[in-house]
């Protein structure tokens, strides 16, 4: 296969070109760049200009344009003229055009093929991204007591309960009341039995009055899970319930993108402070720690 080298950065205004009129014409950007060299090279062969004459409202961008139609390649112009500074130009002044071939190339220099199209193109390094944790088991058992977010996909924290009291049906039986007017997203059982009670896409009524980081409403904008708990310091969250949890919220942080630090408790943010201890006695630190680990965090 015949390499030609060439000055090729992404960056740069010709590969835009390139690129759209790959898109536009349903070609690979390897072809179409090579297309572009071989305009270029016959230009050059055809008797390309080699001086200029400098006219008013010129740059040497403009000029580069002009000659080479790329204004990108102005400093092979600036470099055969030697221009320390390339808006130092004047009307009349003639400058020499080097061809574009035999030029040394002022930037990192690329190989690519003229015969034969490149199926890949250059991607920016995206930001690390977290693992993907496996979901865990969860039991639909559904709930009146939610309404519409105002954006379904507002969905930025997590608030942590129990129920202040020790069977998970109680807590199924009180959120499908409609009468008792609340609800929450998810419920884990000691056993560490996951069920939800409202889609994440809706707004379940957990919360309260209630500010985190500075915004008020947390139900419009979290998942509400309650742990089934006494809530009175002295009964144990299982370890079951708790690694429930931690998969759980694995799962939702990353499918909503929730920042780990916001996984909080409902004493953190209920209004006024002091109105909620939940969940009381339960690790929230050691939470977020091994969350963030799931997530590859750690
Ligand atoms: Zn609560």
């Amino acid at each position: 296969m015949p390499l030609r080298t060439v000055q090729v950065d992404v960056d740069d205004a010709i590969f835009q070109a390139a690129l759209n009129r790959a898109t536009r014409e349903g070609k690979a950007i390897g072809q179409v760049i090579g297309e572009f060299l071989n305009q270029y090279a016959q230009g050059a062969a055809a008797g390309a200009p080699t001086s200029y004459t400098v006219q008013r409202g010129d740059t040497l961008g403009r000029i580069a344009q002009k000659v080479y139609g790329n204004a990108h390649q102005y400093p092979l112009i600036q470099q055969a003229n030697n221009l320390a500074n390339p808006s130092n130009i004047w009307v009349g002044q003639v400058l020499v055009i080097p061809p574009l071939d035999s030029t040394p190339a002022p930037k990192p220099v690329t190989a690519v093929p003229t015969t034969s199209p490149i199926t890949t193109v250059p991607v920016v390094t995206p930001e690390p991204t977290r693992i993907t944790p496996p979901q865990p088991p969860i039991q639909w058992v559904g709930s009146p007591n939610f309404n519409q977010r105002r954006s379904p996909t507002d969905i930025t924290a997590i608030v942590i309960h129990s129920t202040a009291n020790n069977r998970l049906q109680g807590v199924i039986d009180w959120f499908n009341n409609p009468n008792a007017q609340v609800s929450a997203h998810y419920s884990i059982g000691k056993d560490g039995k996951i069920v939800q009670h409202v889609r994440d896409t809706d707004r379940a009524w957990h919360a309260g009055q209630s500010v985190w980081k500075g915004r008020n409403s947390v139900n419009d904008y979290s998942v509400g899970i309650e742990l089934v708990n006494l809530n009175d310091g002295q009964d144990p969250y299982p370890e079951a319930q708790h690694q429930a949890n931690v998969a759980l919220c694995a799962h939702l942080c990353y499918i909503h993108d929730i920042k780990v630090d916001d996984i909080m408790g409902h004493l953190d943010i209920a209004l006024p402070p002091g109105r909620k201890s939940d969940p009381r006695g339960y690790d929230l630190n050691r939470l977020r720690r091994e969350v963030a680990a799931a997530l590859g965090e750690s």
